[in-house]
């Protein structure tokens, strides 16, 4: 099927033939107009903002054997760590000096984060700051989310990575007698209230441009927050990345991590949920250092999350190889976006950010 042109305020009609059609898109000219409808879009509903969400990468220990991870329990290559609470809101603090809405405290899932603990830390936060707090944990159990969310966690980021279930449960193994389900447990986020991000990577071994074409469809049903996609990109101490796994596909049908095909995710993304927050990745800058972050943004995203972790922390969240700004201060990370948002006649957002509801 030839990719069906992009009507103005049409993508309703974006059923999921024509997504996978754009996915398989390689003319030049064709793709400029996939850019500009998604551009138009975002201006037309989240508008010109950029909503700044600052990250606090608090804990680098996982009990998790994701075959795609560097973070992986069975990664003996790093130097673990966890954050004090004090340190986690000295990060908050910067926040609110750098003028961040938002700070999002994500981790491996770590069980050795209490859930009291957390939110003794997310209750100090709420009372010192007027920032949103955004959780990004794992799948902790119900009854954590429940806490958390009591103590004021406004939202909670859980990507399902990929709709292929075969897929999934290859490459994020269960943990004994629990079945991952996360498109359950992000229901169960937003029973609880909170509001509910999640996303893929993008070019993953064995997920095939049909898969996304279905994951893309799946955001449309979902009203999320915050959509984040992502390019895959290979770990060498990770069974995906040393390549001892294969999924082997017919020719033509792996779906390629290379950028051309994550703005083109975020592009129709934009198309099929209008109004979601949608991030230009840090994965994405990182596999398009000089401009990777521009183009995201020109292509359908909204929301940049620049990096709060202290340095010494920062480099040994490492869930993939050369992560962009790794070696930058916080303070360096604000005044790079901030001049990379206005180079592109964007302007930085203030308060949370939220979802807009009309
Ligand atoms: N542990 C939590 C989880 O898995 O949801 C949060 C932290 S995890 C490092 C955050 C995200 O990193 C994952 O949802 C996944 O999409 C992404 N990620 C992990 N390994 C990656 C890789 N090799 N390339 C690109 N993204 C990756
Ligand atoms: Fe752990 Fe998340 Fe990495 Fe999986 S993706 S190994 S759960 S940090």
């Amino acid at each position: 099927m030839k990719a069906p042109v992009l009507e103005p305020g049409g993508a309703a009609a974006l059923d999921r033939g024509a997504i996978l059609a754009w996915l398989r898109e390689t003319d030049a000219e064709r793709l400029e107009e996939l850019w500009r409808a998604a551009d138009e879009t975002r201006r037309r509903t989240v508008g010109d903002e950029v909503h700044l969400r600052g990250l606090i990468e608090i804990s680098n220990h996982c009990v998790r054997a994701c075959g795609y991870c560097g973070l992986r329990a069975g990664n003996r290559a790093i130097e673990r760590y966890r954050m004090s609470e004090d340190e986690i809101v000295a990060c908050a603090h910067l926040a609110v000096d750098f003028g961040y809405g938002t700070v999002v405290m994500q981790s491996g899932e770590d069980y050795g984060i209490k859930t009291e603990w957390l939110a003794a830390i997310v209750r100090r936060i709420k009372a010192e700051t007027p920032l949103a707090v955004t959780l990004s944990l794992g799948e902790r159990p119900d009854a954590d989310l429940r806490v958390w969310r009591a103590a004021g966690a406004d939202r909670y980021l859980l990507r399902f990575e990929t709709s292929d279930e075969e897929l999934y449960h290859l490459i994020h193994p269960d943990l004994p007698g629990r079945p991952s389900d996360r498109f359950a447990i992000l229901r169960t986020l937003q029973e609880l209230g909170y509001e509910a991000g999640s996303g893929i990577m993008v070019g993953i071994p064995g997920q095939t441009y049909a898969s996304v074409a279905d994951d893309i469809a799946a955001f449309r049903g979902m009203d999320l927050d915050m959509i984040g996609i992502g390019p895959y990109i290979a770990h060498p101490a990770t069974p995906l990345g040393d390549r001892s796994w294969a999924r082997p596909l017919p020719a033509g049908e792996q779906i390629p991590s290379d950028e051309l095909t994550v703005y083109k995710v975020v592009a129709l993304t934009r198309l099929v949920c209008p109004e979601a927050n949608l991030p230009s990745t840090t994965a994405l800058a990182t596999i398009n250092q000089v401009d990777g972050r521009e183009l995201g943004l020109q292509r359908g995203a909204n929301i940049v999350m620049p990096n709060l972790t202290p340095p010494e922390y920062r480099v040994r969240y490492e869930i993939y190889p050369d992560k962009a700004c790794v070696g930058e201060t916080a303070e360096m990370c604000r005044g790079c976006l901030q001049g990379r948002i206005e180079a592109i006649g964007r302007e930085i957002g203030s308060g949370p950010g939220g979802r807009r509801r009309d």
